[in-house]
């Protein structure tokens, strides 16, 4: 299909409660600035007809993308890569109008994907090229086995609203690199800078029609579903379990990035400066909108007052709003309007239990849709912004006795993204290793996200698959394997006609092969 168009519209639907950014009409849905309520564009919702016939399209010039091999391929992302580096402003603008972001977190996202172009361009062959391996067995010494792996035809690739370039792109890059055609439905907050993407990939750069979007909501997500050979989706662990629903109908493979509630442990060894600034943006960075953000943390107690001292400060010092290209807010706005009401529901419930907030605590005032950085201490256990994702510009702060009280609260979730442990090296790492989740950082915050060389995902609710890494390319391929006879008679001795003497022979020959002691290789009982 074509793709729902960027224009400005100027007839904003925005809900008389303003908390609306995105609102559904039969056809058309409106793009707010969750910043300023504005309307900033709109997109033309598919129906099922346009996104059966989107998919097939991309599907008939798949074989001939798949041809051109991993350099080939390469070639096209390149130019993809450039026109991103070349169009930063432009798309940072998009990205901002539709996002409410402040300037920094939106070059985060466009330097990200042109590392992952190259990264996944560069190591291709290493990673999907043809494989040859050695049988096991001397039984197949005359066999030459081979590995080929070929791409699911078409990638279905269903993404969210809080990183609307890096998450859709970015798991649409290593399924094009894989030689498969890619259809993506981005969030329905979100949607513009993908489309600008999109019509760039087809008008600037000219590049195979392998390559779409198709528009909507929830129920476009499910029509993709069916029509794709595999899903990839980000998201909520909720819908999470709805796209899995669907994909088994058509038994549709499917890879799960959902939520998180990461946590942090500081040990009392630790750099407490260090460890409070990385809080500050591992909790704060994109208002807390990242699945990677810390949620929670757990403070050895000689260390809790000063470190909770320092984490207040920097929390509290950090400036919200907009600020256009000039780089001068750390926090932008809450992106979509049902997670503000999340986050308010989550803080409220809280503090009427008996938490604290030492900076922060509640919606900022005035236009946009803003919550205050918020720290939360003399919280427990049994708090919904201890157990449920927050995914807002809040952390919460435990004083615990010791390192494996830290752990055990730690592990204590559904969830298992992430998480962070900050203090001498060796002890920092020996905790960090008996954390359930998919990715550690010692030392650090949200890094393990950039350093694409390693797998990213989740265990427990946080997900079912992996993104980066040799991984990340691989699950879009299926392996298919050659096997290849060099040379051999009219028959092989385990085919027709069986006679005693030619199956006493594959009998005699297995026990030498199977057989670990001397007298079993010689056909004796042990
Ligand atoms: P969401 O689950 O509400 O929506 C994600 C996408 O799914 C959107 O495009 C939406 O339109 C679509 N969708 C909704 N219902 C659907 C259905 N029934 N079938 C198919 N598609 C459907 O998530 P969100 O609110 O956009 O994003 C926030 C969530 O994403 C958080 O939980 C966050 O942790 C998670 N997330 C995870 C990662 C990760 O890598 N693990 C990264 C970013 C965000």
């Amino acid at each position: 299909m074509e793709s729902g168009t960027a224009e400005t519209s100027t007839a904003k639907t925005k809900a008389s409660n303003g908390t609306d950014t995105a609102t559904q009409a039969p056809d058309r849905i409106e793009v707010l600035n969750p910043a300023s309520g504005e309307a900033c564009g709109s997109i033309d919702v598919d129906t099922p007809e346009t996104i059966a016939a989107t998919v097939a399209r991309v599907r008939t010039g798949q074989a001939e993308w798949e041809a051109l091999g991993n350099k080939g391929r390469y070639h096209w992302l390149g130019k993809l890569r450039d026109w991103i580096l070349d169009n930063t402003d432009q798309i940072a603008d998009t990205m901002q109008a539709e996002g409410g972001k402040v300037r920094g977190e939106t070059s985060t996202e466009l330097i990200y994907l042109a590392d992952l172009i190259n990264f996944y361009g560069s190591k291709a062959d290493k990673f999907i090229g043809d494989e040859t391996v050695r049988p096991h067995s001397p039984l197949l010494a005359s066999r030459k086995l081979k590995v080929q792996y070929r791409p699911y035809p078409v990638v279905g690739v269903i993404s969210p609203w809080n990183f609307p370039m890096a998450l859709a792109l970015g798991d649409a890059i290593p399924a094009l690199q894989a030689g498969a055609a890619v259809v993506i439905k981005p969030s329905e907050f979100t949607p513009l800078s993908l489309i600008e993407t999109i019509r760039a990939w087809k008008e600037e750069i000219g590049a195979p029609d392998v390559f779409d979007c198709v528009m909507g909501t929830g129920e476009t997500g499910q029509a993709l579903i069916d029509n794709v050979d595999f899903i990839q989706f980000t998201g909520s662990d909720r819908t999470g379990r709805k796209v899995m629903a669907r994909a088994s109908e058509t038994l549709t493979p499917v890879s799960l990035e959902l939520g998180g509630k990461d946590p942090m442990i500081v040990l009392s060894d630790a750099n407490l400066d260090r460890a409070a600034n990385a809080a500050a943006w591992g909790g704060m960075f994109n208002s807390g909108q990242v699945c990677l953000s810390i949620e929670r943390i757990y403070v050895e107690e000689p260390a809790y007052d000063e470190f909770v001292a320092k984490l207040t400060k920097e929390v509290g010092g950090l400036r919200q709003g907009q600020d256009g290209r000039a780089y001068s807010c750390e926090v932008g706005a809450m992106t979509s309007p049902n997670q503000i009401g999340v986050v308010e529901e989550q803080v409220d419930e809280a503090l009427a239990a008996g938490a604290r907030a030492l900076t922060g605590g509640k919606r900022a005032d005035g236009p946009g849709d803003y919550f205050e950085p918020t720290v939360l201490v003399d919280v427990d256990p049994s708090m919904k912004v201890m157990r449920d994702e927050t995914f807002g510009p809040v952390v919460t702060v435990t004083k615990v006795r010791d390192s494996e009280e830290a752990l055990r609260l730690a592990n204590d979730t559904r969830y298992g993204l992430g998480a962070s442990v900050f203090g001498e090296r060796t002890r920092a790492e020996s905790i960090g290793r008996r954390m359930e989740v998919g990715a550690v950082n010692v030392n650090d915050v949200i890094v393990n996200y950039v350093a694409m060389d390693v797998p990213m995902g989740g265990w427990k609710e946080s997900g079912i698959g992996f993104r980066h890494g040799e991984y990340g390319i691989k699950k879009y391929c299926r392996p298919e394997s050659i096997v290849i006879t060099r040379m051999g008679g009219k028959r092989e001795p385990n085919w027709f006609p069986y006679t005693k003497v030619r199956q006493g022979l594959v009998g005699r020959l297995a026990k030498a092969v199977n057989a670990r002691d001397i007298r079993r290789r010689l056909g004796k009982r042990g």
